[in-house]
C-alpha cells in the first residue's frame, strides 16, 4: 500500500513514524510524506541561545493527555521529559495594570472556593453575589451549541468573561471566547448544566467523586509508595525540537521531501493521485496533516462541499516573543509562571510566561528568560511590524505591567527572538461538531482519505500525535484487509 502524507508538522510526523514502525513490523507499507517548508515540525521549534531552551511554538504538553509523553518514551526520550515546577504554580490576570493572582479553587472557569472568591480582587461585588446565587442556577436541556462566553455570562456574568474566559482561552487558543464553541472547548460543562444546573454544584460533586476514588485507591494501595498528582505540563529538557528529531531519526530519509509543497490533488479510480515540485505520483491512500485551510483548497476540486466545510474553519494568527536577561539587572519578580492580559485591558500581549521558573534546568543560573504571546483572532495586522516595533511594545507593556523598578526602559534584554505564526491554530468556533460530522460524511465517500491535525479534534501536540498516529494505523489496517482479500 502506497501512502501521500502532506505536511511535516507533528501529525504527519507522527503518521509517518507510525507507517515505519507499520512496516518494521511487516505491513506492506510505502509513504511519502511532503512538506513545504524546508525544516520539518510545523509548529514545533526550538533554539538554544546563550545556553537557554527557547521554543518559538509550543512550550510544553498537558500531562493528562498521554499520547506525547508516549511517543518520547518510545523514542527513548523519556529521560528528558521535564515535569513542570507546579511548586511555584500561580497564574496573574492583569486588570487595570496591576497583577491580580487567579483565586485558588478555580476549576474550569468555574469558582468552587467561597473564601478565595470572596477575598478575590479578581471581581467585583456584583460578580461575586452573582457566583454565590449561582448555585440555585436551574439545569438547562442539552441544547444547541452556544459561545463560551455565552456560557459563562450565563452563569456568572459579563465579568467573568472578560477577566476569566477571555484571557484564558486566548492564551490556549489565540481564540475569542465569543466565537469559541462551549460544546467543543468546554464539553464537560456543558454536561453540568445539563445535568445540575449550577456549574458549581456539578464542579463539586465531580471533585467529590475524584477525591472519593483516589481515597479508595489509596486504602487499597495502603503500605503502597506515596502518589503525588502529576505535573499540570510536560516539557523536553531541550526543546520540543527533540522529539521532532528523534522522529526523523526514525523516519525513512528517502521517504521525505522538504521543500515540496503540494499543489494539486485528483481522484483515481484506484486511489489519489499528487501533484508536487513539478512531478505526479499515485497513492493507494492520502493523510491530510497541512493545516485546514490548505487542506480545503487542495481537496476542493475533488470534494466541492468537504473543500468549502475545511475553509470554513477559522484560524488564529499569533507571535511569539522570547526575552533573555541577566537576572541581576531586573527587580524582583512577583511570584509564580506568568500572566494573562484580558482583552479589555486594551494591550498588544495576551500573556507572559516567565520561563525560567515553569521549568527549572532549560535556563543557566542568573537569567530570566520571558515569553511573550501576542496576536489573537482578528489581529492580524500585527504579524507586519517589524522585530523592532514588536519587541519595544513587549518591554513597554512589561514595564507598565510589573512596574518599571522590575523593568526600567534603560535595561536591554541580551537577546531577543520574534516568531510568527500565521493561521497556525485552529478556532473551534460554535457549530464545530456539526461541522465535524458534515466533514466525517464527506470523507466517508473517498476512500483511503484520513484528516489530521489540529483543526479537529483537539488543539494540543498530543492530540495532533494521536490523530496521526490513529489514521496511519486504520490504513495500514484497510491496506492488510484489501491484500488479503484478494489472496
Ligand atoms: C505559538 C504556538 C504555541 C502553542 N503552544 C502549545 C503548547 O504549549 N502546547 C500544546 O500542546 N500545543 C500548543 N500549540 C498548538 C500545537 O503546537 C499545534 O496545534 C500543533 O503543533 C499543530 O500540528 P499540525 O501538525 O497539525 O500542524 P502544523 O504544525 O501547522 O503543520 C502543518 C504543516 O503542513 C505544511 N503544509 C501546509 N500546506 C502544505 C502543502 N500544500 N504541501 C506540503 N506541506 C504543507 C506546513 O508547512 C506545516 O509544516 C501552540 C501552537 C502555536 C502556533
Amino acid at each position: 500500500m502506497r501512502i501521500a502524507i502532506v505536511g511535516g508538522g507533528i501529525a504527519g510526523l507522527a503518521a509517518a513514524y507510525e507507517l515505519e514502525m507499520a512496516r518494521a513490523a511487516g505491513a506492506q507499507v510505502d509513504y511519502t510524506l511532503y512538506e513545504e517548508r524546508a525544516r520539518l515540525g510545523g509548529s514545533l521549534a526550538s533554539e538554544i541561545v546563550n545556553g537557554a531552551v527557547l521554543e518559538r511554538g509550543p512550550d510544553s504538553f498537558l500531562t493528562e493527555k498521554p499520547a506525547a509523553a508516549e511517543l518520547c518514551r518510545e523514542l527513548g526520550l523519556g529521560g528528558e521529559l521535564l515535569a513542570s515546577n507546579d511548586v511555584a504554580r500561580k497564574t496573574y490576570i492583569v486588570v487595570r495594570n496591576r497583577l491580580v493572582a487567579l483565586p485558588d479553587g478555580l476549576m474550569f472557569l468555574v469558582p468552587t472556593k467561597l473564601i478565595p472568591t470572596a477575598l478575590t480582587r479578581l471581581f467585583g461585588l456584583r460578580t461575586k453575589i452573582r457566583m454565590g446565587l449561582e448555585l440555585l442556577h436551574a439545569s438547562r436541556p442539552s441544547g444547541g451549541d452556544e459561545s463560551v462566553a455565552a456560557l459563562v455570562r450565563r452563569h456568572f456574568g459579563q465579568e467573568a468573561v472578560d477577566r476569566l474566559a477571555d484571557p484564558l482561552l486566548s492564551g490556549i487558543y489565540g481564540g475569542d471566547a465569543e466565537q469559541l464553541s462551549a460544546q467543543t472547548v468546554l464539553p464537560r460543562l456543558v454536561e453540568m448544566e445539563t445535568k445540575h444546573g449550577s456549574l458549581t454544584r456539578g464542579m463539586l460533586a465531580a471533585h467529590k467523586r475524584m477525591r472519593d476514588a483516589s481515597k479508595k485507591t489509596a486504602t487499597e494501595k495502603q503500605g503502597g509508595p506515596k502518589r503525588t498528582a502529576p505535573a499540570i505540563f510536560t516539557a523536553l529538557r531541550g526543546g520540543m525540537s527533540q522529539l521532532v528529531d528523534a522522529l526523523v531519526v526514525r523516519i525513512d530519509r528517502a521517504s521525505l521531501r522538504t521543500g515540496t509543497p503540494v499543489s494539486a490533488i485528483r481522484k483515481t479510480a484506484g486511489g489519489w493521485s499528487v501533484e508536487a515540485g513539478g512531478t505526479q505520483q499515485e497513492f493507494d491512500g492520502l493523510i491530510m496533516a497541512a493545516p485546514a485551510w490548505a487542506a480545503g483548497e487542495l481537496l476542493g476540486p475533488v470534494d466541492a462541499a468537504l473543500g468549502s466545510e475545511l475553509a470554513g474553519i477559522p484560524y488564529s494568527s499569533s507571535i511569539t516573543l522570547n526575552l533573555i536577561y541577566d537576572e541581576k539587572k531586573i527587580g524582583t519578580l512577583p511570584d509564580g509562571f506568568g500572566f494573562l492580559v484580558p482583552a479589555v485591558e486594551g494591550r498588544a500581549m495576551l500573556a507572559c510566561t516567565f520561563v525560567h521558573r515553569k521549568f527549572l534546568g532549560r535556563t543557566p543560573p542568573g537569567k530570566a528568560v520571558f515569553r511573550a504571546f501576542l496576536g489573537g483572532m482578528n489581529r492580524e495586522a500585527m504579524l507586519a511590524e517589524s522585530d523592532e516595533t514588536l519587541v519595544a511594545t513587549v518591554r513597554r507593556e512589561m514595564a507598565a505591567i510589573l512596574g518599571t523598578k522590575t523593568f526600567g526602559a534603560d535595561v536591554e534584554p541580551e537577546h531577543a527572538q520574534v516568531s510568527r505564526w500565521r493561521r497556525a491554530m485552529a478556532q473551534y468556533a460554535v457549530g464545530h461538531k456539526e461541522r465535524m460530522q458534515r466533514i466525517a460524511a464527506r470523507v466517508a465517500e473517498l476512500p483511503g482519505l484520513r484528516l489530521v491535525g489540529n483543526a479537529y479534534d483537539g488543539i494540543g501536540v498530543p492530540d495532533c500525535i494521536w490523530l496521526g498516529r490513529q489514521a496511519a494505523r486504520e490504513l495500514v489496517e484497510t491496506g492488510s484487509k484489501m491484500s488479503s482479500a484478494k489472496i
